[in-house]
């Protein structure tokens, strides 16, 4: 029963949708009553965006025809891409079907952090600790535990990578569906 795989392909989707969304929609300025000095578009296409959305698209298709070589040529729409990953990769082993899931999820993760969601994070145990103190630290690019005790007597703080919270994830869910079948 694949219900956990498709919770994962679905959100995904959802979220390089809402990023499509807001990258193709016009910003707006806040301040309407002061004209932008007509050297300055109006509306600046956020190349960071689309250079995520080709990085993100890119992984999916490159991971999925090592994984799956006779798959059928990726859809035309980014966010299809993760139904199309999942139709290639779910009869493969559990460990190379986890491997795909885990890229998926970590996905998930990165989508809302450019969206400027860094709530992901949170909602993740320490993979090391357990705690629920996961922060998110945009600079490093990786997750730090509030827990002092997590790294060890004079460690600076333990951080994890949004791969590692993706395994955690998809292991766990893993957990719960091996569970549930006996
Ligand atoms: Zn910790």
């Amino acid at each position: 029963m694949g219900l956990g795989d498709a919770d994962i392909t679905a959100h995904a989707a959802i979220s390089m949708r809402l990023i499509q969304q807001d990258f193709t929609t016009p910003r707006r300025t806040g301040d309407t009553s002061r004209r932008a000095p007509a050297a300055q578009p109006a509306a600046p296409i956020d190349l960071g965006i689309l250079d995520h959305m080709r990085a993100s698209v890119h992984e999916i298709v490159t991971h999925t025809r090592a994984a799956a070589p006779n798959a059928t040529p990726p859809p035309a729409d980014a966010a299809a891409v993760y139904a199309w990953m999942d139709e290639h990769t779910a009869h493969l082993e559990e460990e190379k079907r986890q491997a795909a899931q885990a890229i998926v999820y970590r996905q998930t993760l990165e989508h809302a952090l450019k969206m400027g969601d860094e709530s992901v994070v949170r909602r993740h145990p320490c993979p090391s600790c357990g705690c629920w103190g996961l922060f998110w630290r945009a600079a490093a690019r990786e997750a730090a535990c509030l827990n002092r005790h997590c790294a060890g007597p004079g460690q600076p703080s333990r951080t994890v990578t949004l791969a590692q919270l993706a395994h955690q994830h998809v292991a766990a869910q893993e957990t719960r569906r091996a569970t549930r079948a006996t």
